[in-house]
């Protein structure tokens, strides 16, 4: 993939390039939580995206997706402004960012392409903007911390593609480190690595091919509506102030105050932040059945309270849940599609892949994709 991006980019602009990859990421538990001051637990995994970037001595940029086969123009003495091509506005937010923070970069040509799967779960978005804000500052010779790159990347996501994401998967893109997960903590951003033992089992994905676009309007529907619990429970409990403070006993308390759907999402997340951090005590001795527990009540909440789930999540999960060497399942992601994780034993993953994969062609009469990940570095140079 390095290699072709790196030969179309000296075809197109006879230079040589600058080679930027940014991963992916999945996240082992704790879905929904970062955006309401809690803990996640991704790892960044071996897909993502490639970058080949140049200066090119005009104050204009060359914006080229091989993937979408399109090529979009940026004068940068006008302001920068979302366009009507989607890709180009991941790119566009970072240099807008950038811009924003004074650091200064002058015209330059980038070609890009990845190998993960887009819109299904596992951030494409973030390892575009990644890959962008690491290549462009780095091809300025810009010094731009880690925490910068981050909050750059999500910045971008929020005002030039409109999705009020979390800052996990821009984290994991950026701070993601080789065997490790990251339990992070979204409100002080401060975090931990912990070690993933997979010499007995390792990390599947599922992939339904039901595209999420449609739950980027839910997905900050879901953020209003916790908003509107904290809001009310606040009035009769001051000291919640945010998702970290809120106790079960204060949401108790207050659910004749608060609508059904509303008291089950916040009920969520109360939950999901409980099990990453139980997760994260698991880890310690090794991931398997307990951790995996975890991972199918992660997927109970998500479908039935947080009501992000699909009929084609769901079965996928039901299905794994009948498999004696699955760990555990879950959706993963913003929901309504994308794929399910699962941590498979071994011993048996092949025939239980194969059975995952039935039940789903005999549900839907077509095939899911499948990905076996392994958990890498995050964004770097190459
Ligand atoms: P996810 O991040 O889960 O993959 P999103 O809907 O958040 O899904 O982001 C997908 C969008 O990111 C695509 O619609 C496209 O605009 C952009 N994108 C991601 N990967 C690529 C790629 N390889 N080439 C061009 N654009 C991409
Ligand atoms: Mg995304």
């Amino acid at each position: 993939m390095k290699d072709k991006i790196k030969r179309i980019f000296r075809e197109q602009f006879l230079k040589e390039p600058l080679m930027v990859f940014a991963p992916g990421r999945i996240n082992l538990i704790g879905d929904h939580t970062d955006y309401n001051s809690g803990f996640v637990l991704p790892a960044a995994i071996n897909r993502g995206i490639f970058m080949a970037l140049a200066e090119n001595g005009t104050d204009s940029c060359k914006l080229v997706s091989l993937d979408m086969g399109e090529a979009v123009e940026v004068n940068l003495k006008n302001s920068l402004r979302p366009t009507n091509t989607g890709w180009a506005n991941y790119i566009i937010g970072v240099m807008d960012g950038l811009r924003n923070q004074g650091l200064e970069f002058n015209g330059f040509d980038a070609v890009f392409g990845g190998n993960i799967p887009i819109g299904s779960g596992l951030s494409s978005s973030a390892a575009l903007e990644c890959a962008a804000v690491l290549g462009i500052s780095r091809l300025s010779g810009n010094e731009i911390s880690e925490n910068d790159m981050i909050s750059i990347a999500q910045k971008a996501e929020h005002e030039f593609a409109g999705v009020k994401c979390g800052i996990m998967d821009q984290f994991a893109s950026i701070m993601g480190k080789e065997d490790n997960a990251m339990r992070l903590d979204c409100r002080s951003l401060r975090y931990e690595y912990l070690p993933l033992d997979l010499k007995d089992c390792g990390f599947v994905l599922l992939d339904t091919k039901v595209s999420h676009s449609l739950g980027n309007s839910q997905y900050n529907k879901r953020r209003e509506e916790c908003c509107e619990g904290l809001n009310t429970i606040r009035k009769k409990h001051p000291k919640a102030s945010s998702f970290r403070e809120l106790t079960m006993e204060m949401l108790e308390d207050s659910k004749n105050e608060l609508t059904e759907k509303v008291y089950n999402r916040c009920s969520f997340v109360l939950e999901e932040n409980n099990r990453v951090i139980r997760a994260g005590a698991y880890l310690r001795s090794g991931l398997g059945k307990e951790f995996g527990q975890l991972m199918y009540a992660s997927h109970e909440g998500l479908s039935n309270l947080y009501e992000v789930s699909c009929c084609e999540l769901d079965l996928l999960v039901e299905s794994a849940r009948r498999l004696k060497p699955v760990y555990g399942a879950r959706m993963m992601g913003g929901g309504f599609g994308g794929c399910t994780l699962n941590l498979i034993a071994n011993k048996g993953k092949e025939k239980s892949i194969s059975q995952l994969r039935q039940s789903f062609e005999t549900a839907f009469g077509r095939k899911p994709g499948v990905y076996e990940v392994n958990v890498i570095d995050g964004a770097r140079i190459i």
